[in-house]
């Protein structure tokens, strides 16, 4: 977009008087904050209506995610519009700092961590690539919560992006639909966000839906439904948008979960095919030729049994060839293997909730039924195994593989575990429905607004084409023996630590020395991920330090960044920890300026771009089999950090990319944990066999470390040593402290380090979401570009 300065300002000045009865001089950074945002989409009005009325035209994706972890607006929709310098000096010659105008946006944080934050990053790459697709989800009033620590602990405080309103959000009454519950209805009411992409001009658009009572009802829409309960109570139906589930890689079978799942997507699919008739008519043998459906987990599965019950019961087409239109229209991607995350609905709930939808998924499952016994005769075991109605429960994942045309996971060592063992069943019965689609990140969000400094580093050297085309950062690599590009590429993640320092000092009043390693792990928290084994390592370090304090050592900040679910107590437990273990050494002058241990409070996407610049060691460190592929490794390793990680989720894929010498890949293998399975793990052969490791774990239980009487530690204590260690936190320490050491003694030869550095950056393309999702359109959609 083209910035035409006296535009903007009459534009601005308009804004301002109509809305706040300022003017420019005396507008608060709040005012200004709402002023852009509204100039930002009165300028790009007129371009998100033509690409709706062009994609109308052609087959187009719908993303279907219960969460959408966007972060800020205002600084990524300026910098894809190609204005962002612009207005920064605008504002400036008028004496108004526009960082300060950027930090009164609150993030819009309807999402838990890398699963909602995959469905943003997608957004992003779907406009930038100008692809017809459009996300869908809930308007959740409230986000993932605040974090605040309360004597180490973690304390939620309800998160409301909503309260000062929201100036991206465009309200669409026209399009409201009704959505019918077994106890009554609810009115779905539409908000559109705008997806600026960069450097285009067609603009995508994300839906959110709000659950309303339909006794405030449009009069129109309610005569046209014919539906048996026709009030509710307000509140009740209010409800249902009204706060974003917790849990990360857990299920929560209640009763709210699956009306907000059953909300968003009859909403949704009530409009897809509304739209479809618009154009098309009652044409639905074309159906999945214009329209692609893409379930982001589970949780919209249940779309599966509901355009079912739209193309039968409402518009009358014979179920079997329902059947195959909704077979080839939807898509799901498979997010985790963990056990708790498996999403189960009890029947009895499920019938109650969503009647006529559970009669639909029994006929579903009834028709498995009857193929498994005609295909496995002999083998009952297995038709159980693959039943979506057993033991009471309907398993929404067998659900998604019977009625999708594709079935991907999310990084090639996942999606191999998916074939070869947890979906075994399935892929034996459809091989050709199972794909892998590695996860990516955007760069503009992760690298070019987030790093200005590296990314106008890069620009110098090759060019501005990597920014849309991530391969590209491959010509950097013949800087490798340029000693002053190295030393630029040092002295930028100086500068960035130097602002991560300043951010520190100023939000949570710690001291930092930038020129420690950084070493950080930030991600939700998981006992999977290990933030356990890290701790566990910071403090064996400390009492080395202390028994030897000549040791040869670079001076290290841990710092670690994780919300727990709220009712996840070891979790929470291990959150303590951290702080505990953090207070000991910071408080400890014997280890000062050598070990420093910070907690960043309340992790999101906000912070996360001040972050992942300013790291110098990315930790990875998950139980190998257990992550899916993560993304935060990608953000990490975009902006130059090395990888300490176990080969695991897309970890492996980055050492291929990179080089394993150019990361610290350790500890036990997949195929090393299920040996060690095969022949028994105890726990207690490392606790007793490994030197420090045992006064580390006992420093749960024996006083040296206390969770102020909660008893968690105990838990802790009890999960490692009496429940056998599932994440084999204890096995994997000693392997995991070795390359810890190495990574201190390598950190010291710059110049070494910095080409390691450089490499990273150069093998980071393949982790452009842009790549991701070419591939989604390629060989799942069927989309193609559509430019207006
Ligand atoms: C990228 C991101 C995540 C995902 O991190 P992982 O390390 O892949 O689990 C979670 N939360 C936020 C805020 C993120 O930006």
């Amino acid at each position: 977009m083209k910035f035409e300065k006296e535009l903007w300002k009459e534009k601005l000045e308009e804004k301002l008087l109509e809305k706040f009865s300022v003017t420019l001089k005396d507008a608060s950074n709040f005012e200004v904050y709402q002023a852009l945002g509204e100039t930002v989409i009165s300028f790009i009005a007129r371009d998100w209506y033509d690409t709706k009325q062009k994609y109308s035209q052609e087959k187009q994706v719908f993303y279907l995610s219960s969460e959408f972890l966007m972060g800020r607006a205002l600084g990524n929709n300026l910098i894809n519009l190609g204005i962002e310098k612009e207005i920064r000096e605008f504002l400036e010659e008028i004496g108004i700092d526009y960082n300060k105008v950027e930090d009164e946006e609150e993030d819009a944080a309807l999402g838990n961590g890398g699963l909602g934050r995959l469905a943003a990053c997608f957004m992003d790459s779907l406009a930038t690539l100008n692809l017809p697709g459009q996300g869908y989800s809930i308007r959740y009033r409230n986000g993932i919560f605040n974090q605040f620590m309360r004597d180490g602990y973690q304390v939620e405080k309800p998160e409301t992006w909503l309260n000062y309103g929201d100036v991206w959000s465009i309200e669409r009454p026209e399009d409201e639909v009704i959505v019918t519950f077994g106890n009554g209805s609810v009115k779905a009411l539409p908000y559109d966000m705008p997806i600026i992409g960069y450097d285009t001009k067609n603009i995508n658009t994300l839906r959110l839906w709000e659950a309303h009572s339909i006794v405030d009802l449009n009069l129109e829409v309610f005569n046209q439904q014919n539906y048996l309960y026709a009030t509710q109570d307000k509140t009740l139906a209010e409800d249902i948008s009204r706060v974003l589930y917790p849990n990360d890689s857990t299920d929560e079978g209640k009763k709210l979960r699956l009306k907000q799942q059953y909300f968003f997507v009859s909403a949704s699919l009530q409009d897809i095919v509304k739209k479809f008739k618009k154009v098309h008519g009652r044409e639905f043998e074309k159906f999945s030729d214009y329209v692609a459906i893409q379930l982001n987990d589970t949780h919209p599965v249940i779309g599966i049994p509901e355009l079912m019950r739209i193309l039968v019961d409402i518009e009358s087409i014979k179920w079997e060839d329902a059947w195959e239109i909704v077979k080839k229209t939807f898509s799901y991607t498979n997010h985790t293997i963990l056990a708790e995350a498996m999403e189960k609905w009890w029947v009895g709930l499920y019938q109650e909730v969503v009647p006529r939808i559970f009669q639909i998924t029994e006929g579903i499952h009834n028709q498995l039924r009857a193929e498994l016994a005609n295909l496995y005769p002999n083998d009952i075991a297995k038709q159980e195994r693959m039943s979506i109605i057993n033991g009471n429960m309907i398993h929404m994942a067998w659900l998604a593989i019977y009625g999708s045309h594709k079935i991907n996971g999310v990084a090639e060592l996942h999606t191999e575990i998916l074939k070869n063992r947890e979906l075994k069943d399935w892929y034996e019965l459809y091989p050709e429905k199972f794909l892998n689609k590695t996860n990516g990140i955007t760069p503009r969000r992760w690298l070019l607004k987030s790093n200005p400094q590296l990314s106008n580093l890069i620009t110098d050297l090759i060019g501005n084409k990597w920014i849309t085309d991530l391969s590209e950062l491959k010509k950097i690599e013949k800087y490798i023996d340029n000693e002053e590009v190295l030393n630029k590429i040092l002295d930028i993640k100086t500068e960035k630590k130097k602002e991560l320092v300043d951010y520190l000092r100023e939000v949570q009043g710690v001291e930092v020395n930038p020129n420690s390693i950084f070493d950080v792990q930030v991600k939700r928290l998981h006992e999977y991920k290990r933030q356990l084994l890290n701790i566990f390592q910071v403090y064996d370090l400390y009492n080395q330090l202390k028994q030897n304090p000549n040791m040869d050592f670079t001076p290290v900040t841990y710092i670690f960044g994780a919300k727990a679910a709220p009712g996840y107590r070891i979790a929470k437990g291990i959150i303590r920890l951290i702080n505990d273990v953090a207070q000991v050494i910071n408080s400890d002058a014997d280890v000062k300026d050598k070990l420093k241990v910070v907690f960043i409070e309340n992790y999101r996407v906000t912070v996360a771009e001040k972050i992942f610049p300013a790291a110098d060691i990315s930790e990875q460190i998950s139980t190998a089999g257990k992550e899916a592929s993560g993304t935060g490794n990608m953000k990490f390793m975009l902006n130059g950090a090395l990888t300490i990680g176990t080969l695991d989720g897309a970890n492996v894929e980055i050492a291929k990319e990179a080089g394993e010498e150019n990361e610290y890949i350790f500890g036990m293998k997949v195929e090393d944990i299920d040996a060690l399975k095969h022949k028994g793990y105890d726990p207690r052969y490392p606790y007793n066999n490994t030197t420090g490791l045992k006064k580390v774990v006992d420093a749960l239980i024996d006083g040296s470390l206390s969770d102020l009487g909660s008893g968690i530690y105990r838990e802790i204590y009890s999960s490692l040593m009496e429940y056998g260690d599932q994440y084999f936190v204890l096995e994997d320490f000693e392997n995991y402290r070795k390359t810890q050491r190495d990574i201190n003694r390598d950190y010291k030869d710059r110049i070494t380090w910095a080409k390691k550095m450089l490499i990273n950056i150069a093998n980071a393309g393949k982790f452009s979401s842009d790549r991701t999702i070419l591939e989604y359109a390629n060989e799942i959609w069927g989309i193609k570009e559509s430019k207006i």
